[in-house]
């Protein structure tokens, strides 16, 4: 399945509320959700979503709302979910700290991105070295102790030059260390479920592929 890539305010709007997926912008009043918060589509405004939703609806759109929100389209969703069940803990978690642990979402909580799809864009462009080896896979899964630097061809380009002006407004989770300054930025450990935010159920997508 492909990587939907349309409109990002359309899938806030289609889950009822802001995933952030646009960064600046959803802090201001632009954001669609401020205006228009209402699904999408020409029935949307009067589609109402009072009812009761089923166990099954509930569970789909966690699904969705997690997958929307990391940008991972549905079957490497569920390859992580089956990794995630090959780990020793609770599976909700091991999935989240998965999807944490890919390097774009990294490059993202580290303040190199303002949203994890321009984060994707940096990556894939090539301008980062995870370990100090070029890496350009959006995907990769990171673990505890690896590193990130800015390419120091990368360093001359504008974007990065003025992403270190704004140093002080970038403040990494406890579990990323950061110096925007030098452009590198460390996975310290793995992400504990409280710092972990987007207010997400695990426990329904658990539920959703144990069906
Ligand atoms: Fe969602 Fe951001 Fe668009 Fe608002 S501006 S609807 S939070 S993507």
């Amino acid at each position: 399945m492909a990587r939907y890539t349309g409109p990002a305010c359309k899938l806030c709007r289609r889950e009822g509320e802001k995933l952030f997926l646009k960064g600046e912008r959803c802090f201001t009043p632009k954001c669609a959700m401020e205006k228009r918060a209402y699904p999408p589509g020409e029935h949307g405004r009067y589609s109402g979503r009072s009812g009761r939703q089923s166990d099954y609806s509930l569970q789909l759109r966690a699904k969705q709302k997690a997958k929307r929100i990391y940008g991972v389209y549905e079957r490497q969703f569920r390859r992580y979910f089956g990794d995630a069940q090959m780990q020793t803990g609770l599976t909700g978690l091991n999935l989240l700290q998965i999807l944490e642990s890919r390097l774009d979402n990294v490059v993202y909580r580290m303040g190199f991105a303002d949203s994890r799809s321009q984060a994707r864009q940096l990556v894939n462009h090539g301008h980062f070295l995870l370990n100090g080896r070029r890496n350009d896979v959006a995907s990769t899964v990171l673990k505890a102790g690896d590193t990130i630097t800015v390419r120091s061809q990368s360093k001359q380009n504008e974007y990065f030059k003025t992403l270190k002006q704004n140093e002080a407004t970038r403040t990494p989770p406890a579990w990323i260390e950061q110096d925007v300054n030098n452009l590198y930025g460390r996975v310290i450990r793995l992400p504990e479920r409280a710092e972990i935010d987007g207010n997400l159920n695990e426990q329904l997508i658990v539920e959703y592929y144990s069906r």
